[in-house]
């Protein structure tokens, strides 16, 4: 079967890997390399699960998290532990196994029109006219497919983070939750990473004053839009899959282990797409009503009411 795959970031590149044993992959990068997405690569250790143990990848380990609430302190004992991992080298490395299987990565190369017409084969426009059997949509953000689906936008914060050169080899992030998002101090061994997560119109003041705080200035920004609300889609032969589809958890933005677990739903299900949405709906619809839930019921206790927290907690990032 011939497949296009719209994104070459960690979801295109991986579900390129897994279908290009069985088929004919295509995938359209519009970066002219591989490893582009502004990301801070805090992932689990579940990791391992998607792709083979590879310590090169991974700047330090993460045991906990230490909430900073007006009043008190809560520390998270992650189970399992969180890598800082450098996002770049992931998403090089599962691009290179879709490679080695035979997938096409056609970098620099956008996508600039999609076309679903009922009962026909999905086609595209990028450097010339392509016809697939299936088209999956990894392309972020803001997916053209979604776009061509007249899908609605899901809703979005917006990330930004800088680095510090500076030796930190400890296991904590430090995290400063605000009303509708959080700040960040994440540990990567040479250098050490502050970030915040908030609402587009006030990321950037808040961002500049929490480095000034810290009397950090710093020389180059990363920023990029994150997420967050299942896309309903109903189609045979189209899909989206990651950020396109909204798939970032509530608590904490991050989106790559539960891209790549609805990566494996679809590659269980494939070419069965209406399935692959009906159960995605069925194992994520749940996760956000119980993240959404977990997260206000911290913020809420954490700000109004910290003697009802404990001290001190388990904490499984990937369940929230
Ligand atoms: C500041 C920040 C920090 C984050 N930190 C974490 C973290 O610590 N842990 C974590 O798990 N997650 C984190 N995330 C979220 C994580 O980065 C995303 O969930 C993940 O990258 C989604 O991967 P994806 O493959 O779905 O899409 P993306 O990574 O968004 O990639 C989409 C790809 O599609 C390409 N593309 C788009 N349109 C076209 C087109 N028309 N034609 C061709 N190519 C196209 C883009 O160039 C890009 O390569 C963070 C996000 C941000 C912004």
């Amino acid at each position: 079967m011939k497949i296009g795959i719209i994104g070459c970031s960690i979801n295109g590149a991986y579900l390129a890997w897994k279908l290009s044993e069985r088929n004919e992959v295509t995938v359209f990068e519009k970066n002219k390399a591989i490893g582009e997405k502004p990301c801070s690569g805090l992932i689990s250790e579940r990791i391992w699960k998607f792709i083979p143990k590879n310590e090169d990848i991974v700047e330090n380990t993460i045991e906990e998290a230490l909430i900073y609430f007006p009043k008190k302190k809560l520390k998270l004992k992650l189970n399992p532990k969180m890598l800082v991992i450098n996002r770049k080298l992931l998403d090089q490395t599962v691009t290179k196994f879709a490679e080695k299987n035979g997938a096409k990565i056609l970098l620099d190369n956008e996508v600039k029109k999609v076309y679903f017409v009922r009962k026909t084969k999905p086609q595209l426009i990028a450097d010339k006219i392509y016809e697939f059997d299936y088209l999956l949509g990894c392309d972020g953000f803001n997916s053209i497919v979604r776009k061509a689906l007249t899908l609605k936008k899901p809703k979005y914060k917006l990330g930004i983070y800088a680095y510090k050169k500076k030796k930190d080899e400890s296991k904590l992030v430090k995290v400063f939750p605000s009303k509708n998002g959080f700040a960040w101090i994440i540990p990567r061994g040479s250098r050490v990473e502050y970030g915040i997560l908030d609402n587009v119109n006030i990321a950037r003041e808040r961002f500049d004053k929490f480095c000034r705080l810290r009397k950090f200035k710093p020389k180059q920004i990363y920023s990029h839009v994150i997420p967050e609300g299942l896309v309903k889609l109903e189609a045979e032969r189209v899909a989206l899959c990651g950020d396109a589809l909204g798939l970032t958890k509530p608590t904490s933005g991050g989106g790559v282990i539960w891209g790549l677990t609805a990566c494996n739903i679809l590659l269980k299900n494939f070419p069965n797409l209406k399935k692959y949405n009906n159960d995605i709906r069925k194992f994520f619809g749940p996760k956000f009503f119980f993240s959404r839930l977990g997260n206000r019921f911290a913020r809420f206790f954490g700000q109004k009411f910290p003697r009802i927290l404990p001290k001190e907690m388990y904490f499984d990032s990937d369940i929230y």
